[in-house]
Parts: structure tokens; sequence; C-alpha cells
């Protein structure tokens, strides 16, 4: 039956907001304690989704699942390292116990290591990748094997976080590892989109420019020279403006989308 399985189906008695709706659905946000993941946690419990925050810092976990309750919004922090496979396995098995099956995982999390491939070390290389690489990989194979996991329920979506960084080299301090794993990142959401559509699992990728974060260099004296000018709206984005754009992939607003890569970065990389 090629008739797509979502409210889409029936435009006429659905208002196009309805689509955006998360109402019922978990959502597990890596990497959520600060920054986007935070920032994207807020919009899809703003969205109506049961939110699930991990990060490695427990006391950032706890405090954002905090932050989140006080405002309503059905919240779990989890601490987990996504470089650690038990890890992994604890935290999906955790917040399906509490909230339920993840409907919705964010793959945010991710580091960068400053340096030119010259001064970037092995051990530096190794962990960049092991964060942002095989986190995305570990944590998509978690939430869609297993009892109750997407494949089993046929349905599902995940949104991971690459970067603009994946199609230009424009990184004041270069970071050769960070470019190569979003690339990657990109590649690999690609691969699943294809390989489980046949189970109802929808794959994106948000590609963002520069957001102001705490991760972001602004006290470099080159911060505004190489991230803020070249864009063409010439700002830097702000946190809550990714929001929308993963509500947006997480929901049946984008039922007919996968393998997705979008870029959401003031125009930077128009030139
Ligand atoms: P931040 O450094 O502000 O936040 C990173 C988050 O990830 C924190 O919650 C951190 O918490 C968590 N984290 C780091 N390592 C791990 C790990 N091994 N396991 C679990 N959680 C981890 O970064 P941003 O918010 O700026 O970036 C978020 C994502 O967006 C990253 O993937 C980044 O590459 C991407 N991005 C950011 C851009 C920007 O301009 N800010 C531009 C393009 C992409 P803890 O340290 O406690 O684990």
């Amino acid at each position: 039956d090629p008739t797509p399985k979502t409210s889409a189906r029936k435009p006429d008695s659905t208002r196009v907001l309805d689509r955006f709706s998360l109402d019922g659905k978990v959502a597990l946000v890596t990497g959520a304690s600060r920054g986007l993941g935070r920032a994207m946690a807020q919009a899809l419990g703003e969205a109506g989704a049961a939110v699930a925050v991990t990060a490695r810092g427990a006391d950032g976990v706890h405090r954002a699942a905090e932050e989140l309750r006080a405002q309503g919004i059905r919240a779990y922090g989890v601490r987990a390292d996504v470089t650690d496979p038990a890890d992994v396995d604890r935290m999906v098995a955790e917040v399906t116990r509490e909230l339920g099956p993840v409907d919705v995982l964010v793959n945010n999390a991710g580091i960068s290591v400053p340096g030119t491939a010259l001064e970037t070390p092995e051990e530096s290389w190794r962990e960049v990748l092991a964060t942002n690489l095989d986190g995305v990989w570990r944590c998509s194979r978690a939430v869609a094997a297993g009892t109750n996991g997407m494949v089993e329920r046929g349905s599902g979506t995940i949104v991971n976080i690459g970067s603009m960084s994946a199609m230009i080299v424009n990184q004041p301090r270069w970071q050769p590892p960070y470019l190569a794993s979003k690339a990657a990142v990109h590649q690999l959401t690609k691969a699943l989109a294809a390989e489980w559509a046949p189970h109802g699992i929808r794959v994106n990728a948000l590609a963002p420019g520069y957001f102001l974060t705490e991760a972001s260099p602004v006290d470099q004296p080159e911060y505004q020279q190489w991230c803020v000018e070249p864009a063409a709206m010439k700002r830097y984005g702000l946190p809550d403006e990714l929001g929308p754009a993963v509500v947006f992939l997480a929901s049946d607003a984008s039922s007919f989308m996968t393998g997705s890569v979008v870029v959401i970065d003031g125009g930077f990389t128009l030139f």
C-alpha cells in the first residue's frame, strides 16, 4: 500500500500546524545539558513531546530536566556518554522505562578539538570521531533495534546534528577531525534513511552554521571576521532559532522527507 501512514493522509481534516505536534511522543536529545541540545529539547517539549535529556555531566543533565519540568514539560534526565556502548544501552532502557519507547532521537552530542592536522594528536582525532560519528551510529542503532525499538514498532524519526563544516572549510582553527566527522554524519544520515525507510523510520540531518553557544570561540579575535562577516545575514544564529527546524524534522510536518540535510546558516554557505 503506497499510501503514507501519517496524518498527512487526510489534509482536509488536519490543520497544518497540527502536523508539527509531538503530543504523546517521547523524544531523546543527546548533549542536551546546554547549547543547541538544550534549546532543541525545549522546542520538542513545547511541541508536546516528553523529553529525555542526556549528557556526560550529571549536574547539567539534572538541571536541564528540572528547568523543563518547571515549564510543565514532562522531562527526564539521564547521564550517559555516547562514546560508551554500555552507557548508551542503559540510557535507552532507562528512558523507555521512565517515559516510554523513543519516538524521536536527536543525535546532537558533539565536540571539537582546535588545531591543524599537524597539531592534532592521535587521541584527539579518536575522541572527536568517537563522539561525533560513533555516537550517532550507536544511539541510532540502540533506539532502532530490540523489543519495542523503532523497527519493531514500524515508526520513528531521527535528526542528526551535522554542520555546514561538512561542506566547507571555514574553521578559524581548522579542526580537521571535526570537519571529517560531520561529513561522515551527513552520509550516515543518508545510509540509515535508505536502510530504514521500509521500517517507517525517517532519518534527516540539520547542518547548522555558526550559532552562539558556550562552545563558540567568541573570545578569539578572528571570530567576527571568520564566523560572522562571511554570512549573508552578518550575524550568528541563536540556539532557539534551531528549535522550529528540529520540530519540523521530528514531526509529521516533514512526513515525506528522509535522507535530507537541511542547512540553517544565515546564508553562510551561499558564497
Ligand atoms: P556545547 O559544547 O555547548 O554542548 C555540547 C553538549 O554535548 C553538552 O551538553 C555536552 O555535555 C554534551 N556532550 C559532549 N560530549 C558528550 C558525550 N561523549 N556524550 C554525551 N554528551 C556529550 O555544543 P553546541 O551546543 O555548540 O553544539 C551542539 C552540536 O551542534 C554539536 O554536535 C556541534 O558539533 C553542532 N554544531 C554546533 C554549531 C555551533 O555553532 N554551535 C555549528 C554546527 C554544528 P557534557 O560535556 O556534560 O557531556
